[in-house]
């Protein structure tokens, strides 16, 4: 090592050498005249773009930008106040966009460009650095592309979650609410309206002689038969009501913000459809009726347990009496 080498002292930093470390850093250098014709390009450029230097020398750069590349330069002009002239700037500027190379292929960049100036302070040109970013830009739009699976299969998750979650509040044959499901809000709607003074009636309902249409036609022939006393009650029940298969052939309704009378009548509603349909099944045209229990709170019953308590009591009292009817606090005199 010389002494004009030593660190307190470098070797003035030559233009060549200035090259050389750019090309060694692997991003590419050019200069261009005041039009912005290409006047040097470093041999990384050259191969970058994918031309013979010749080729390149007196162009202008924007010929070989993508017209997204060129729009996102005339929007960063506009938006430094030089819109009619896009590649004017008196500051460095940084932008990233696409190439075209020779060959047609694109190629992603970004590029720092600084306006230079002679000792007169005259604008003669622009040098720049230019990075391909192609591998950074294929990482990004595979990272988005991942996001994006990963977002439709939470999505996916979501959706089956809610499906297993009605399911497991269903009951499988009839489609209305299950036992367990029915007994949760039920005690939560009745604290809701002993704390808000509501009112609200229990419908019991026990298909007659159902043990009848089973021995005479068969266990299958009797599940279609409960899957149409479903069907009837999903399609008769509003949002305010809670229908649920209690077990076997008994279903119940509770009928939020209903009073007694009211719900007397629904249950009848109920009583005569199921009494003037015929249910099909295997070929076979079931009649089917059935024995309504009526209840209400805070009336006559203080809890959900005794109004389930009044309400089968009373169905059983419309068993009693002939069947096919609907018992209610009459029932009990
Ligand atoms: P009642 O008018 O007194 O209610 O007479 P019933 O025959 O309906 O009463 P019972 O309780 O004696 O019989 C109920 C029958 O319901 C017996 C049982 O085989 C039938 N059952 C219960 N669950 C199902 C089911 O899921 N599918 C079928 N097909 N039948 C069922
Ligand atoms: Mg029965
Ligand atoms: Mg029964």
């Amino acid at each position: 090592m010389s002494a004009s080498d030593s660190p307190s002292n470098p070797r003035p930093i030559t233009e060549a050498r200035l090259l050389a470390m750019v090309n060694a850093s692997g991003d590419s250098f050019w200069e261009t005249d005041a039009q912005r014709r290409f006047v040097h390009l470093s041999d990384n450029m050259c191969r970058m773009m994918g031309y013979p230097r010749e080729e390149l020398h007196g162009r202008v750069v924007i010929e070989f930008m993508t017209p997204e590349y060129r729009a996102e330069i005339m929007r960063m002009a506009a938006a430094r106040g030089a819109g009619d002239n896009p590649l004017v700037h008196t500051n460095p500027i940084r932008h990233e966009g696409e190439f075209f190379r020779k060959d047609g292929s694109r190629l992603w960049v970004e590029t720092v460009s600084v306006p230079v100036f002679d000792d007169d302070g005259t604008h003669i040109g622009y040098f720049g650095i230019t990075r391909d970013t192609t591998e950074r830009k294929r990482a990004e739009e595979a990272q988005r592309e991942a996001n994006h699976q990963l977002e439709a299969q939470l999505e996916r998750i979501n959706e089956l979650h809610a499906q297993l979650r009605e399911r497991a509040i269903r009951d499988d044959l009839t489609g209305v609410h299950s036992r367990r499901h029915f007994l949760e809000v039920g005690e939560r709607e009745l604290a809701h309206a002993r704390h808000h003074g509501g009112v609200l009636s229990l419908v019991m309902m026990d298909l007659d002689h159902f043990k009848a249409i089973n021995d005479a036609h068969g266990h299958p022939v009797g599940d279609v038969a409960l899957r149409a006393v479903g069907s009837m009650l999903r399609a008769t029940t509003h949002a305010e009501d809670l229908a649920c298969r209690l077990g076997g052939e008994e279903f119940a309704v509770l009928l939020l913000g209903t009073d007694h009378e009211a719900a007397l009548k629904r249950a009848e509603t109920w009583r005569t459809t199921l009494a003037n349909t015929s249910v099909l099944a295997e070929g076979i045209a079931l009649r089917l009726t059935a024995s309504f229990g009526v209840a209400t709170f805070p009336s006559q019953a203080g809890s959900l347990s005794e109004l389930l308590k009044l309400a089968d009591h009373r169905m059983y009292r419309a068993k009693a009496t002939g069947r096919d009817r609907v018992a209610g606090e009459a029932a009990d005199r």
